[in-house]
């Protein structure tokens, strides 16, 4: 049985967590359950799975769960510093990150410090921190578990080979919606347009980086940290239909590859019952759906965001943060239609630019290069917004 708090319960990947939860009862134990403002659905959840603590960090809905909760045992907590206070529960064995962006790090740093196993989707705290967390898990004994698919499946491949061993990997992309399209009909695509992901349901930021390929970037500063690879190691293929969820070639020129149906309920799974697998009722893979599989380069000149990903991890120190801080203002201006969807990487690339390289940021450093960076970008959006406003 694991014991498991959930954090980004009310997501896209809490969710499926959950029903990870509600298919093997008898393996994960919720303890803890966390949203930032989805007041309604947390209360559902806490009803449903009893956990010892949730936690509402939007102070201004506490009330509400406060209430519907109040004839169970439930402690209720709310604001962002009670996240870094749940995972150092001794009732926790493992906490799933999977709340998005930025606010995943100092969680994620509060547990490990606890000594708490990760089961980690929340991607961004590796962007931004990797070598510091990476460093800070091997101090405290603390596995590192990937439940990005991508990551997952990498994860999968080296069971019972050696880091040593490794060549190369190859992190598959589905290319997103705008797979193949150009620059020019890129800079006319809608809000709505780019929320539609050919294979997988996803919270909206992370949709929007699938789109422009930045989910593939970040995904790239993921791998090099939780494999502790060099980045001429790690390559990127577009594999539009989703079903070769990545590969690691070694160094004989052999490869192995993980492959499964796009379903997150499967590495979330995995992340939870690790070294071992449990049976599931998920949907099975057939051949006869998926006669062929396709593979093709990807194309950094019309998704400018792969390549400055590329660039900001090669330059290192404070740029990945910088880049994702960067990634996260433009995505949510994008999502507000104040700028269109190539000008998200001019803001980064123009915040990337502006902000002073740091060689060995601390962690406090992080959080001021992240406030600096996001500073920078949404004064670039303002900039451009006027632009696009008059353009539309
Ligand atoms: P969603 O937007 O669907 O969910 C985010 C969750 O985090 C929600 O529970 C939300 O609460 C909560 N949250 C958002 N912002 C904050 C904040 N500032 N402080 C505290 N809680 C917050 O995201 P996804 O589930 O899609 O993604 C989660 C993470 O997993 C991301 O890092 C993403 O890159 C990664 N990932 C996701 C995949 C997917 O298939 N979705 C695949 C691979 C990785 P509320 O609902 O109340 O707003
Ligand atoms: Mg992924």
């Amino acid at each position: 049985m694991k014991r498991i708090a959930i954090l980004g319960a009310t997501g896209s990947i809490g969710t499926q967590a959950l029903e990870v939860a509600r298919e093997r009862p008898d393996f994960v134990k919720i303890e803890v359950l966390t949203a930032a403002c989805n007041a309604d659905l947390l209360i559902s959840q806490a009803l449903e799975f009893l956990p010892k603590t949730v936690v509402i960090t939007d102070e201004s809905k506490y009330p509400l769960v406060k209430k519907a909760l109040a004839a169970t045992s439930i402690e209720v907590l709310t604001g962002s510093e009670a996240l870094n206070e749940v995972v150092k529960s001794t009732s926790i064995d493992m906490v799933l990150t999977a709340l998005v962006g930025f606010a995943g790090l100092r969680p994620t740093v509060a547990a490990i410090e606890a000594g708490k196993d990760i089961a980690l989707a929340n991607k961004e705290t590796l962007v931004v921190a990797g070598e510091h967390i990476m460093a800070l898990a091997k101090q405290h004994h603390v596995k590192i578990i990937p439940v990005d698919s991508e990551h997952s499946a990498i994860f999968q491949c080296l069971a019972g080979e050696s880091l040593d061993s490794v060549e190369k990997i190859y992190l598959t992309a589905s290319g997103g919606p705008f797979r193949g399209r150009n620059k020019d009909f890129l800079a006319h695509i809608t809000k709505k347009e780019a929320l539609k992901h050919p294979n997988w349901v996803m919270g909206q930021k992370i949709t929007i980086d699938s789109a422009s390929l930045m989910n593939k970037g970040l995904e790239v500063i993921e791998a090099k940290w939780l494999f502790n690879l060099s980045i001429e190691q790690i390559e990127v293929v577009v594999h539009p239909q989703s079903i070769v969820h990545s590969l690691v070639q070694f160094k004989d020129g052999s490869l192995k590859a993980q492959l499964g149906l796009p379903d997150m309920k499967l590495p979330i799974q995995y992340a939870l019952s690790y070294p071992g697998r449990l049976v599931n009722s998920f949907r099975r893979f057939r051949f006869i759906d998926y006669p062929q599989l396709s593979f093709e380069q990807p194309d950094l000149e019309t998704f400018a965001n792969l390549r400055l990903a590329y660039s900001a991890i090669k330059e290192g120190g404070n740029m990945p943060c910088v880049l994702n801080a960067a990634n996260e203002i433009a995505v949510a201006a994008f999502l507000n239609e104040e700028i269109g969807f190539l000008e998200m990487s001019v803001i980064i690339e123009e915040t990337m630019q502006a902000i002073p390289f740091i060689l060995s940021p601390s962690l406090s450093d992080y959080v001021s290069m992240d406030e600096e960076a996001r500073r920078v970008a949404k004064e670039l959006v303002t900039k451009r917004k006027k632009v696009y406003q008059i353009e539309k």
